[in-house]
């Protein structure tokens, strides 16, 4: 195993297995970051593409698919595989970036999904990859469709296996169902995001969000949510319609600002048994806008309401025009239930400052700003605790990508504690055997 991307980092999940001849990759993540380094990171792949046998996708978010595009055009014909919801919502969130890719990263290439070699394979299901390989997908709970890959193959007489976490969900948000164990293997390869860290509880996200929304209603303002469009969306449309419904929230108009969110709610919506079993009668209706004129027109009007808009770190998307119309009003709300990175705007606004400067201007800062985590997709770690408890014992090599240094460390610490005996978090580039 090599490990090209997310090794001491969250972005550009990409890692090379070979097995005798055979070349798998895992995950075809998108590089986000510096743009001369960006580029060339998304454009040289460190083999051929055309060497390729196979490309094993973990889920349908960016920084997982995002650079199958490029992959493709420099050859790769090979079967991708992965589970049918990460097709469809891979389809969507491929051709909106071919959209917007023009103007937010210009070393985004297109190429259409329709034309890719797909070969969806459901949970819990052995498939054949090759006369020696087996894949088997379980799920890893983290959105729709995401999956752990579980590969075994045989080698000079012995089984062995390797399992890939992606990025693991969360326990006791009951939206999606809870992520699987991880599978016990001869080598984990594991993601790391929120280790060390811990969310706020179902209760404690429940007690921070009634607060600021009742508050905001009395004051006559409105709540604006930032949020990605794929995965944290649908958590917290989930749990604003199940929480006015039950009183916890004062019952108001919910908006949602983001033509990609529409997209993915009806694909959501086509795969009903992913989902804990929740009754669906007395649900206020979401609205999803149609086109920017309407949202401006009702982001104008002087009731209060929730308006959940794309753009995460208020770093681009449509919540940037509903902050430049409420960003100064002291009636009003932002909520942010993201990771903000250091010199996000979203990280300027939580900062006690009177200001903060976008679009080239300063703006007043009189709108209140609370940040709430619970609503992440990604296990914290307790979880991951949790979750890799089980391959105790039977588990030989552990390597922790995807997060931060101190993150990943944090969590290899514990995981040595814990009696797993060889955990470590790779750079880039290094390989690891497991036969
Ligand atoms: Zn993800």
């Amino acid at each position: 195993m090599t490990f090209l991307g997310a090794a001491q980092c969250v972005t550009g999940s990409m890692h090379l297995v070979e097995i005798g001849s055979q070349r798998l990759l895992l995950d075809c993540g998108l590089v986000r970051g510096h743009r001369d380094e960006v580029r060339y990171r998304n454009t040289s792949f460190p083999f051929d593409p055309v060497t390729l046998d196979a490309v094993i996708i973990s889920h349908a978010h960016i920084d997982h698919c995002g650079n199958l595009p490029n992959l493709v055009r420099q050859g790769f014909r090979g079967p991708i595989y992965c589970t049918p919801a990460t097709r469809d919502l891979a389809a969507i969130m491929l051709a909106d970036a071919a959209e917007e890719g023009p103007k937010k990263d210009d070393d985004f290439l297109a190429y259409p999904s329709s034309l890719m070699n797909w070969v969806p394979i459901p949970y819990e299901h052995d498939f054949a990859i090759s006369d020696n390989v087996q894949l088997r997908f379980v799920d890893a709970g983290h959105i729709l469709g995401s999956a752990i890959t579980v590969l075994t193959f045989r080698h000079a007489g012995r089984t062995y296996r390797v399992t890939f976490t992606g990025d693991l969900g969360r326990r006791g948000v009951p939206f999606l169902r809870p992520p699987s164990p991880v599978p016990a293997a001869d080598l984990i390869l594991c993601e790391s995001t929120y280790g060390g860290r811990r969310h706020d509880t179902l209760e404690m996200m429940a007690a921070k969000l009634s607060k600021v929304v009742r508050g905001t209603l009395e004051r006559g303002g409105k709540v604006l949510v930032p949020a990605f469009s794929l995965g944290r969306t649908q958590v917290v449309l989930h749990f604003l319609q199940r929480w006015m419904r039950d009183g916890i929230l004062p019952r108001l108009p919910i908006y949602v600002d983001s033509p990609l969110a529409a997209h993915i709610a009806a694909v959501y919506q086509s795969y009903g048994d992913a989902f804990e079993h929740l009754p669906a009668a007395g649900l206020p209706p979401v609205h999803y806008f149609r086109s920017p004129e309407e949202a401006r027109e009702v982001s104008m009007l002087p009731e209060p309401c929730v308006l959940v808009a794309s753009g995460g770190m208020c770093e681009g998307g449509r919540i940037m025009a509903h902050l430049r119309l409420h960003l100064d009003d002291p009636r009003c709300s932002i909520v942010l239930v993201s990771y903000q990175a250091p010199h996000s705007l979203g990280a300027q606004l939580l900062q006690l400052r009177p200001t903060v400067r976008f679009h080239g201007r300063t703006w007043n800062k009189w709108a209140e700003v609370v940040s709430i985590s619970g609503f992440s997709g990604h296990a914290d770690h307790e979880d991951f605790l949790a979750l890799l408890g089980p391959a105790l014992g039977a588990t030989g090599k552990i390597r922790l990508v995807h997060g931060e240094p101190p993150q990943a460390a944090a969590l290899a610490a514990d995981l040595q504690k814990m009696g797993f005996p060889d955990v470590a978090v790779p750079c880039r580039e290094e390989h690891v055997m497991v036969a």
